[in-house]
Order: C-alpha cells, then structure tokens, then sequence
C-alpha cells in the first residue's frame, strides 16, 4: 500500500473530490498540482506533466499568460466587484456582450452571463419555459438531449446530461426531459448499416418521438456538437442537417451546448459551423475566459428576448439572475482572451495543427487495445477494447481506462478516462507540433505499459 504524505492527508481528511471515486481516493490519494506554464504542469515535487486535457477541455491559453493576468489585475484595481441586477451595468459586461453579440454564429439580440456551463443551461431551460408561456403555448415546454450528452450537473441540466452517474441517486431526471439517441456510429449502428442510413435512423426516431410526445408539447432539442464527457463522440457530417430538418419541421428551438467546441476547438470559430447545424442559442463557458476565471453565457435571439420582455412586463421583473451575473474581473479576462484569439487567429492555428494531431489518433488506431480512435479539430478519443473484432469492452471492474490514465501520468502526461475506457485528449489550443509529438510519444508509453498490464493481469 502507498504511504501518503502529509499534503496528501490533509487533502483525504478534507476536500469532497467531484467526479472522483472517493472509496478508491481514501487509498490513493491526490495528484498535487503546484504550478504550470503553458501547456506543461508541475506536481508539487517539481515533475512536469503535458496538460492533455486542457484542465477540463478549458485551459485553451495555457497556464501563466501574462496579459490575462495583467488584465483580471487592472479590473481588480478598477472596479473589483459590481453586478447587473435592476439595470445596473459596468463597461466589461457591455464590451463582452458587443463582442459575443458580433462573433455569435446565430442571430443574436442579448446576451446573458453565468458564471458555468451547468448555469448556462440551466438558464436555457429556464429561458425555454419563459418563451412559451410568453408565446401563449404553455404546453410546449418538453426538451430534447441525448444519450450520453453532458450538459452540466445542477438540477436541470443534470437532467439534460444522459449520463446514468449524474442521474442514480439524485432523483433526476426532473420530468419534461426526453431522450434521443446519441450519434456513436461504432457502437450504436446496426450490423452493416453504413454512416448515412445510420443518421437516417437517428433522424427518424427522433421525428417518431416528438410524433409520439405530441409536437405541441415539445419545446426544444438541445446537443454538444462533438460530445465530450460523453466519450469525444464525432457525428458522421451527415447527422445534424438531418436532425437539424427534423426540428424545423417541429419549430423546436435548437441549442447548441458549444462549453467544450466553442472559440475554435474544432478548427471553427464555433463546433455547430463545424458540424453543419444552425442553433437558436448557443451556451459558452471554457474557453470563454481561457478558464482563468470562471464566466459563462447564452445567447438571446430577439424572438426570446422580445418574449421575456413582454413577460416582465406582466411579472414586473425577469426574475433570473446570479450574485455574478457578468462579474466585472471576469468580464475582463473573458474580453482579453477573446482579443488574444483573434490577435492570434487561434481559429486558424487549431485548423492548422488538427491534421497532425488526427494522424496520430488515426496511427493509434492499428493499436491492439485501441477500437476506436475519433477527433475533430484539436480533441479526440481513443476506446480501449477487449477485443478489437466483435468491439467487446474491458469489463469496467478492471478499470482499464484509469489504468492507463495512471500509466500516463507517470509518464508526465494527463488525459483523462471517460465511460468506455475511452481516453479523452484536449490540450491547450496554443500547443505547437512539437509539443503534440511529445504529447503522443508519452500517450505511446502508457498504451504499452497498459497492454503490458492487460496482458499479464
Ligand atoms: N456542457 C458541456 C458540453 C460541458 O463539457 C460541460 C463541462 N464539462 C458543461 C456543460 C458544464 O459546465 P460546468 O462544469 O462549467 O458547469
């Protein structure tokens, strides 16, 4: 048995770990992060380790950019704390909406700040309802999210998240919440069936749900455009313009969750223009601050906001709000990385490395534990099998995939495993070639000592 140190500890006797085994944490306890520069951390004993998960699929900038500091230091100088509620405002909210407003790949009237992408979509389903009881159609109100979606853990957006997890226990789903199913052609087609009668499929089942729910009754579809949390899922191109036909059939509102694709992850300014969809809304968090601080927002088209605005008018307030609805510091910040992106055309440059980052996920493919290697952009996933030839999974009591995880961290790398023994990639979008070959050369030397361990119990 490991002996732990004393930081160690203090860390079991005290913090209550989020998506953590806490059984298994009171034996092996915590990596230590101490500090970090660009794309590299460091443990508390001086070992480096590539950030491969940008954090959590946010760090996009890196660890240490200075003008970010320099700018959450002047907004603190300036103004530290002031807030939007009963029509106060402050020059960084107005900026950063301006600038939202401007970039937004959807028609755009407002914008409202969170301070996460769990609030984000909360607000949207809270948003959902508003409009259409200011439309006069009360009924409409069930939405739509998918099988494996992650969409946030509070009370709504947990239910919108389609991860068993987020559900067992905590007495979610709330009702009004279907389920459709999630685009994962290697697991979820059909015997033979090729990618374009797959997403013909999907489409069809989701016509056939909302027919069974009763169209008047269901208010909206909302999806990540690659999934994340749910296991780096890739749609075949043909998936959203069919799922997108379906809900304008239905006049369903379409959100597109861009917390992960959002700002040029997928190689576009947002994951939607990638994938080939035309959302209503959009929610961005992550990346929107480099995730120097914590800010989120949805965007408001002007039928939404024209219907909360008739709504006030009969309620007296738009009764929706956090204590750091758009925060002044990180107001800021979140303007700052939006200028460094476009300075830097981060877009481009995520374009321009993706073709070497997937040529390594495709080369990892040949691996004997890899089933399934997909990506887009600058995220990917490998799905580590059993057996390569009928797709059958480890069975998860071996915990396969944290194996590999820990394998990776030895070897001065953090990648992250999701459901499925899949293994999430996602650096900061500022990594450079070398630092990618670097990155996969340390994700090799895992994958060989996990087969190793596979190989002999
Ligand atoms: N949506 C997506 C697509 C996400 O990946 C996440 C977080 N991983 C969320 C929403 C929730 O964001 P937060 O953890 O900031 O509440």
């Amino acid at each position: 048995m490991t002996v732990l140190g004393n930081q160690a500890v203090r860390d079991i006797e005290t913090v209550l770990h989020p998506y953590t085994n806490l059984a298994a944490h009171r034996d092996t306890g915590p990596l230590m992060l101490e500090r970090g520069k660009g794309v590299f951390v460091y443990d508390s004993r001086g070992k480096d380790y590539i950030e491969g998960m940008a954090g959590l699929w946010c760090l996009s900038l890196g660890h240490g950019h200075e003008e970010l500091i320099e700018a959450a230091t002047a907004q603190l100088r300036k103004l530290s704390f002031a807030h939007l509620f009963n029509g106060k405002s402050h020059d960084p909210a107005v900026e950063l909406a301006e600038a939202l407003k401007g970039m937004a790949p959807t028609p755009t009237s407002k914008v409202f700040f969170c301070n996460s992408g769990s609030e984000a979509n909360d607000t949207q389903v809270k948003l959902v309802r508003y409009m259409n009881n200011a439309l006069g159609r009360p009924a409409k109100k069930k939405i739509i999210a998918r099988d494996k979606a992650y969409h946030g853990v509070t009370v709504a957006s947990a239910s919108l998240t389609g991860l068993a997890a987020n559900h067992t226990d905590f007495d979610l789903p709330i009702p009004g919440i279907l389920r459709t199913a999630c685009p994962h052609y290697y697991r979820g087609a059909q015997d033979g069936e090729s990618e374009d009668d797959f997403t013909s499929r999907l489409a069809a089942e989701l016509e056939a749900l909302i027919l069974a729910e009763g169209p008047e009754t269901v208010a909206a579809f909302i999806a990540e455009p690659v999934m994340g949390a749910g296991g780096v899922v890739v749609p075949p191109a043909s998936y959203f313009p069919k799922i997108q036909a379906v809900c304008d059939t239905y006049d369903l509102y379409v959100i597109s969750d861009e917390v992960i694709c959002g700002f040029g992850r997928l190689g576009t300014p947002f994951g939607c223009q990638a994938l080939g969809f035309r959302p209503d809304s959009i929610s961005v968090a992550k990346a929107l601050s480099s995730a120097y601080v914590p800010i989120a927002a949805v965007t408001v088209p002007e039928t939404m906001y024209e219907a909360t605005l008739e709504a006030s008018r009969r309620i007296g307030v738009f009764g929706h709000g956090f204590t750091y609805t758009g925060h002044p510091v990180a107001a800021a910040v979140a303007l700052k990385t939006l200028e460094i992106y476009a300075r830097e055309k981060i877009v481009e440059q995520v374009a321009a490395k993706a073709p070497q980052f997937l040529a390594h996920l495709r080369r990892l493919a040949d691996h004997p534990l890899v089933g399934n290697a997909r990506g887009l952009g600058l995220v990917g996933g490998i799905e580590l099998v059993a057996d390569k030839a009928t797709k059958r999974s480890f069975d998860p009591k071996l915990g396969v995939g944290a194996r590999c995880v820990r394998f990776a961290e030895e070897e001065g790398l953090i990648v992250r495993a999701l459901a499925s023994d899949t293994i999430s990639i996602c650096p900061p979008m500022i990594i450079t070639p070398a630092e990618i070959d670097e990155l996969f050369a340390r994700l090799d030397r895992a994958l060989a000592r996990t087969l190793e361990s596979v190989r002999h119990g």
